[in-house]
């Protein structure tokens, strides 16, 4: 689920997990947020893991092209 600028859309009700404290996936601290498949993370860092992810597919693309 994104939103117009191709980031998460953290509106969406789904991303929070009815006030259930749980470990976030990437940190393993408390986070009540929840990523696109339900699993418990911060926005934070869902956004720092997609970020990093967008790097490395440009970084990929360019070293392909060589
Ligand atoms: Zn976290």
């Amino acid at each position: 689920m994104t939103g117009p600028h191709g980031s998460l859309n953290w509106r969406n009700a789904a991303h929070w997990g009815g006030g259930r404290h749980l470990p976030c996936i990437h940190c393993r601290r408390g986070a009540f947020c929840r990523d696109d498949h339900g699993r418990p993370c911060h926005k934070t860092c869902a956004e720092a893991v997609s970020a990093s992810r967008a790097e490395q597919a440009a970084h990929d693309l360019t070293e392909g092209a060589a």
